[in-house]
């Protein structure tokens, strides 16, 4: 019988609802000094947060962009980590009414992949240029989609080189696991452990999870308490947003983080904005009352990036190119590329949309993202630093805090990024990749530059995965 799950009493509809009810049209002067607090990178309160939530002013909202850009840009730099997901199987058991993966929809395809198809897989995105992949599997334990299997496959993928490349920090996206099963995961050497809550609204909760183990909300709720109570310090968290009105999301996803801070001493290491796109076999997303337009999108990213300035943000391929391109201005640190979410979809080289999650919106290739970020100013990081050095939890937010994970994360991802430039680009995106390089030297304080110089030169000396 499956463990009871401890309630996730973090939660606090009545005071998110409260706020929500009672927060007017906020005075200019008001929003001006959130702006000003927040440009000092302290994070915001819960009711500067559902402020700016009200925000509708045209002017300001810009003005709320522009201070999300600067404060990315002060604690990322410019770099943009870059990452592939890996889909290792399809199989579930859970009922969620808008994923194509769910128990009862009979027209999937349904696929497991064996260990030489995920070496195979791997082979692909590693010849793509990736270092780092997120594993992603439906909930099917304990089948053929066993927790054995998930461990085996994390092994499988760092034991999988191709030319010059392998993966050196594999994510994992799978189901909520107990205590003991989290020490297993965290044993394979995994970096971050991703979960989305995809609603904090109990009864809508209840309406879109209708069987399986996903259908306890306190399950779900509590995962992050397992798994670092297991001693998985890097976590990512994340609502679907478009289940529940994304206003609501957004305060009880403080919630959660202030829960964790003041449980573990650090909150999550990422979180995740994923928005809800059309799946086979369901019309939720066309019928779902809570559509999140692009314009609220992007304005809770700026908001979510003022609130918890030290989080990482991570945009996935559900969104377009264009939205893709302005999240990136407003403070996205990560983002997915060349993605396929159906499994064994890379050796396929085309996605699939009967064994896919759901449909991906941006479909280029990764040569042209790179290119197309780097043309935008952007660096393109294929950086997996800070957790092989041990920089993870609160020893990760203590170098970030005082601005010192630029003398670490900007010469790793020029290292990094001259590799993808050396043994992975195509002319085009080389010479728009050397032209960014010499800018962003240039650029480089004294000390950046006396760190950066010489492993930039060992990796164009043939000398790969030189990191500090
Ligand atoms: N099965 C595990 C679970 O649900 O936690 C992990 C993997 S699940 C494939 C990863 C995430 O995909 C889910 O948490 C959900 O947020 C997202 N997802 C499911 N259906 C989606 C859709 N139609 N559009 C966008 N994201 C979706
Ligand atoms: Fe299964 Fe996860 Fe899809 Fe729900 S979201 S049906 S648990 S794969």
């Amino acid at each position: 019988m499956a463990a009871l799950a401890e309630e996730a009493t973090y939660v606090n509809e009545q005071a998110i609802i409260d706020c929500l009810d009672h927060t007017i049209q906020p005075e200019p002067a008001r929003i001006r000094a959130i702006f000003a607090k927040a440009r000092e990178m302290q994070g915001l309160t819960f009711d500067e947060v559902a402020t700016l939530i009200a925000l509708q002013d045209r002017e300001l909202t810009e003005e709320l962009f522009s201070i999300a850009r600067a404060v990315k840009e002060e604690i990322y730099g410019s770099r943009l980590v870059l990452f592939a997901p890996l889909y290792i199987s399809n199989r579930c058991t859970n009922e969620c009414s808008y994923c194509a993966y769910r128990a009862s929809n009979r027209e999937l395809h349904r696929i497991t992949l064996t260990q030489e198809q995920i070496a195979a897989e791997i082979k692909v995105i590693v010849k793509q240029g990736h270092k780092r992949v997120l594993v992603v599997a439906g909930e099917s334990y304990p089948n053929s989609n066993s927790l054995e299997y998930v461990y085996k496959a994390i092994e499988t993928v760092y034991a999988t080189r191709s030319g010059n490349g392998e993966i050196r920090r594999a994510n994992v996206n799978i189901a909520p696991l107990t205590v003991e099963d989290f020490r297993h995961l965290k044993a394979t050497g995994i970096g971050t452990y991703q979960c989305f809550q995809e609603t904090y609204h109990r009864p809508t909760y209840a309406k879109v999870h209708t069987h399986g183990r996903k259908a306890d909300y306190d399950w779900r709720a509590t995962v992050m308490d397992r798994a670092m109570e297991a001693g998985i310090d890097d976590v990512g968290i994340g609502p679907l947003f478009g289940i529940y009105d994304w206003r609501y999301e957004l305060l009880a996803m403080l919630q959660h983080i202030h829960h964790l801070e003041e449980r573990f001493g650090c909150g999550p290491h990422t979180i995740s904005v994923p928005r809800l796109e059309p799946a086979a076999g369901t019309d939720f997303t066309a019928t779902t009352p809570w559509t999140v337009s692009d314009a609220d999108f992007l304005k809770l990213i700026a908001i979510i990036r003022l609130a918890v300035p030290y989080t990482g943000m991570i945009m996935s391929t559900r969104e377009s190119a264009e939205v893709r391109r302005k999240s990136f201005q407003m403070g996205i640190s990560q983002t997915s590329a060349g993605s396929r979410t159906d499994p064994g979809g890379y050796e396929l080289a085309q996605g699939d949309f009967n064994s896919s999650q759901f449909a991906v919106g941006e479909t280029r290739p990764i040569d042209e993202i790179v290119r197309e970020i780097a043309e935008m100013g952007f660096t393109p990081s294929f950086c997996t630093a800070c957790y092989r050095l041990g920089r993870t939890g609160t020893d990760f937010m203590d170098i970030a805090k005082p601005g010192e994970i630029k003398y670490h994360c900007e010469p790793n991802a020029l290292s990094t990024f001259t590799e993808y430039l050396e043994d992975y680009a195509s002319p085009a995106t080389k010479a728009v990749g050397e032209r960014l390089m010499l800018y962003r030297i240039q650029q480089m304080d004294a000390k950046q530059k006396r760190i950066a110089t010489p492993m930039i030169q060992a990796v164009r000396a043939g000398k790969r995965d030189v990191f500090v």
